[in-house]
């Protein structure tokens, strides 16, 4: 299918001062975990995405001076120009598909905790910072500022020599040089405090001393926070007119929302953000600036960036999610392959897994993060060495729909996808009907256009097999993948017992998936919600019956409400949410008994107490649906017996993960399936320092 003509103008090229790009489609700066640490991860990662048709890629955050040190916090440090040969490698990745590479120079200011370098956090005031309470900075003395400035400058001319095309200043995500113009953080009373002109001088300076370091060679490109939707940083009006006074230096603005604290404003859950929500206040930059803009906001849709350049608002889509879900977004639109885009559903796992696990993941992609250390590319699979066999593959949940796919593209004799239900998607069939998750559902959706496509196949529904079902099906490889279930007993981390009273057969005690699958009603009107699982599904049921005029109290053994939706940039915005619904929230507390009417309960102190609920609702922890596998396993002689070759389980019937693991798992055992063990991951290339006794010091 030929491309949309409407959709031409996102391939014109644009020019960035002394370099141009070859389309509209820009991948901004976003952190991965690879930091300085996987410096191989880090430029397969970036190549791929210059491999997929993005003009330009950008690195994560790379820090220029010591005092910028985030540790624990993964980052790229660029202290030393030791550190400028790993960053080549992603400059020659990107240059080999003629793309252009950028780097994100920055100084976290008062934010960086220096864990590992042992130095205080240094900031335009003596003010705590905002991201980490106990980090209190020195004021910055003029020497101070002369030195930061100085590394910037030496950062720039390694970055050039390295290879990068785009020099970054920036103060996106109220960074250093955001600190000096944001008067929440500057309170000087010298030249670099008071008025905009004397807050916005260290970032002029900067600007000016870069510039005059690379600019004849590098463009110059500056993320600025327009507006912070919150205290830390500038409002609107301030930000625009700071444009205004550095436009003369700037090559190219790249603009977003919010601020480290309010990073949940910038990296939007698709749960509060719709696609392009941030074009309410980045579509207003134009107003102060005629040099080229780029602007962000989960832009998935085709027709939309192609809107938002003919407005004129913006002249590059900038993508960090995106273009992790699918690196091949801009090639799949140029070719017109539409379907095949596979779109980000706004999960924010990404982050979780940058920030907290220090390697990128994503949902959709089970290749992100591993294009380096398992060579695994997006797009291409290579034929199975067994591919002259059957595969059945038990159970069409987003693991055995993903591994079905692959082993389809990996030209298989014929995979035959089994469910039981009505519909494909296991947990996925029911997920998105949460308040808020709708855009989840394009983890069935996408797969189930592939399954469509794939001519070797099939996918049948509505046929639970068991034990005999399963070996005399006809397959030679056999995959199950029948999920998990939520316990009906109340167990949870804290005791690994049942609680009393709590028995899902009984009218009043309610499980997820009779909630959301059975059409199980709570009798009466007041709910616990009990939680011991602390992400998305107990909130969800909560908001869901409160909407229903349930009188909801979510109440958590955990010490805080949804403590993992933190990790995806939800949590506040969450328990704000809940709380303006009207979902009262108890932390702490640790349920021991459930009867028609009332639950017993001790707090986070042990005190007994008694909420009054007419039903309770277990949001506990989930067990392995392994019943099936077991069976299988436990007589191989009758498998061998009906040509069964070898049996594995994939996703939730392994153990109960989040969807991207499950998807992982069922993508890794199909990637694997002609290993020797497929049941046992091959090992994957680790990143790690290696030193020669005699380098020792
Ligand atoms: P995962 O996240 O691991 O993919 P899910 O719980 O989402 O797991 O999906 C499991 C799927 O397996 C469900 O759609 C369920 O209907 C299906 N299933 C479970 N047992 C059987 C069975 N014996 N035969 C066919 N399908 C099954
Ligand atoms: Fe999008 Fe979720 Fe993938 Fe992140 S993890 S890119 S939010 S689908």
């Amino acid at each position: 299918m030929p491309r949309d003509p409407r959709h031409d103008i996102l391939f014109e090229p644009v020019r960035i001062g002394p370099k141009t790009l070859r389309n509209r489609f820009y991948q901004v700066p976003h952190c991965t975990g690879f930091g300085s640490e996987k410096p191989g991860s880090h430029a397969r990662f970036r190549g791929m995405k210059a491999e997929g048709g993005w003009a330009a890629v950008c690195t994560e955050e790379a820090l220029v001076s010591v005092d910028s040190d985030f540790w624990p916090v993964v980052s790229t440090r660029f202290w030393d120009d030791d550190d400028l040969r790993n960053l080549a490698l992603m400059c020659d990745e990107a240059h080999r598909f003629d793309s252009l590479a950028g780097i994100e120079l920055t100084h976290g200011g008062a934010h960086a905790r220096a864990r590992e370098a042992r130095v205080p956090a240094v900031a335009p005031s003596q003010l705590a910072s905002d991201y980490d309470h106990f980090v209190v900075p020195k004021t910055m003395e003029p020497d101070d500022i002369r030195r930061v400035q100085a590394d910037w400058v030496r950062a720039a001319k390694a970055a050039r020599e390295a290879g990068f095309d785009i020099v970054y200043v920036y103060g996106g995500h109220s960074y250093l040089p955001l600190q000096f113009l944001s008067p929440f953080y500057n309170r000087r009373t010298d030249a670099y405090g008071g008025s905009l002109e004397n807050r916005a001088r260290f970032w002029l300076e900067t600007l000016e001393l870069v510039r005059e370091a690379i600019g004849e060679d590098c463009a110059i490109a500056v993320r600025l926070c327009v507006e912070a939707l919150g205290p830390a940083g500038v409002e609107l009006e301030e930000g625009l007119a700071y444009i205004r006074l550095a436009d003369h230096l700037v090559d190219l603005w790249d603009v977003n929302v919010g601020s480290i604290t309010d990073w949940s404003k910038d990296s939007g859950a698709s749960r509060f953000f719709p696609e392009g929500y941030q074009l309410e206040w980045t579509g207003r930059v134009r107003e102060a600036t005629a040099k080229p803009i780029v602007g962000v906001g989960r832009l998935t849709n085709p027709d939309r960036m192609a809107e938002i350049v003919r407005s004129g608002a913006w002249d590059l889509i900038g993508a960090a999610r995106p273009s992790i879900s699918d690196p091949f977004l801009p090639s799949k639109v140029e070719e017109g392959l539409y379907g095949e885009i596979r779109e980000c559903i706004g999960c924010n796992i990404c982050i979780s897994k940058a920030e907290w696990g220090s390697h990128i993941g994503c949902t959709q992609n089970a290749t992100a993060g591993e294009e380096y250390r398992r060579g695994w590319h997006p797009e291409r699979f290579e034929r199975a060495e067994n591919a002259d066999r059957d595969v059945l593959v038990v159970g069409a949940g987003p693991a055995g729909m993903e591994c079905a796919i692959v082993l389809g593209k990996r030209g298989f004799r014929r995979v035959h996808l089994v469910d039981a239900e009505a519909e494909i998607g296991g947990c996925m069939r029911w997920i998105p009907e949460l308040p808020g998750l709708g855009e989840w559902a394009r983890v069935v959706n996408w797969r189930r256009i592939q399954l469509e496509k794939l001519r070797n196949v099939e996918v049948i529904v509505g046929e639970r097999l068991d034990a005999d079902g399963v070996r005399t099906y006809g397959a030679e490889l056999v995959v199950v993948a029948t999920g998990a279930h939520w316990a009906g007993d109340g167990r949870t981390y804290l005791t690994h017992d049942p609680i009393a009273g709590a028995d899902a057969s009984l009218p009043h005690v309610l499980t997820p998936e009779q909630v959301m699958l059975e059409g199980k009603v709570p009798p009466g009107k007041r709910v616990v919600v009990y939680d011991g699982e602390g992400y998305f599904t107990a909130a969800g049921l909560a908001e869901k019956l409160a909407g229903e005029g349930f009188a909801v109290e979510l109440v958590t053994c955990l010490d805080k409400i949804a403590p993992v939706c933190d990790e995806t940039l939800e949590g506040p915005l969450l328990r704000q949410h809940l709380h303006d619904r009207g979902v009262g929230q108890r932390a702490g507390v640790v349920l021991s008994g459930i009867e028609p009417g009332r639950v017993a309960a001790t707090d986070e102190f042990g005190e007994a107490l008694e909420i009054e609920a007419d039903a309770v609702v277990l949001v506990t922890q989930r067990l392995s649906d392994e019943a099936l596998y077991l069976e299988l396993r436990a007589d191989e002689d009758a498998l061998r017996s009906e040509g069964v070759e070898a049996l594995y389980r994939i996703g939730d019937c392994v153990a109960p993960r989040i969807v991207a693991e499950a998807i992982f798992d069922g993508h890794r055992l199909a990637r694997e399936i002609d290993a020797e063990n497929p049941a046992v991951p091959l090992p994957y290339r680790r990143e790690r320092i290696s030193l020669e006794s005699a380098a020792l010091p």
